[in-house]
């Protein structure tokens, strides 16, 4: 048994100073020696290497970014590469945009017109999807009757 005054060797530990050495900067490979860095995503970047790879504007002083495929992104770039678009003027859908949902396919809402008369289709009316072309009732039925060939 040890008595109350010894102390014992195995208590005793090392007192390092800890540096961030270990940390390398995902974006130019060097090693952070910086007071700060900044961990994105499981990785650490100098704060001034994190920057969108399409525009270069620094996302040090931005709540969040966008990675994928490795690539860093700021928000108006990544909602312009990989965010919803048009399925029939392929332009990008932004939040604000009133919309219309046909099967997985998103339409602005004034984009979502008959493809054969161009009319602009109202909530609720009939439409169908044919060869992801948009189409009105009618226009859906002329479509089917003279389009198929095999009729006699
Ligand atoms: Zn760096
Ligand atoms: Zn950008
Ligand atoms: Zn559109
Ligand atoms: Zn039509």
């Amino acid at each position: 048994m040890l008595s109350g005054s010894a102390l014992s060797e195995d208590d005793q530990v090392a007192v390092r100073i800890m540096k961030t050495e270990q940390e390398m900067c995902y974006a130019c490979g060097q090693r952070i020696a910086d007071r700060y860095l900044l961990h994105v995503n499981g990785r650490s970047w100098h704060s001034h290497c994190l920057r969108c790879s399409v525009c270069q504007a620094a996302l040090d002083r931005q709540p969040s970014c966008f990675i994928k495929d490795d690539n860093v992104y700021c928000r108006t770039d990544y909602v312009r590469n990989f965010g919803a678009k048009c399925a029939k003027c392929s332009r990008t859908i932004h939040a604000s945009d009133w919309v219309r949902r046909a099967r997985d396919q998103v339409y602005h809402l004034a984009c979502f017109a008959c493809d054969s008369c161009k009319r602009q289709l109202s909530t609720g009316e009939e439409f169908a999807l044919h060869d992801s072309r948009v189409l009105c009732k009618t226009h859906f039925y002329e479509c089917m009757d003279g389009g198929n060939g095999s009729n006699d």
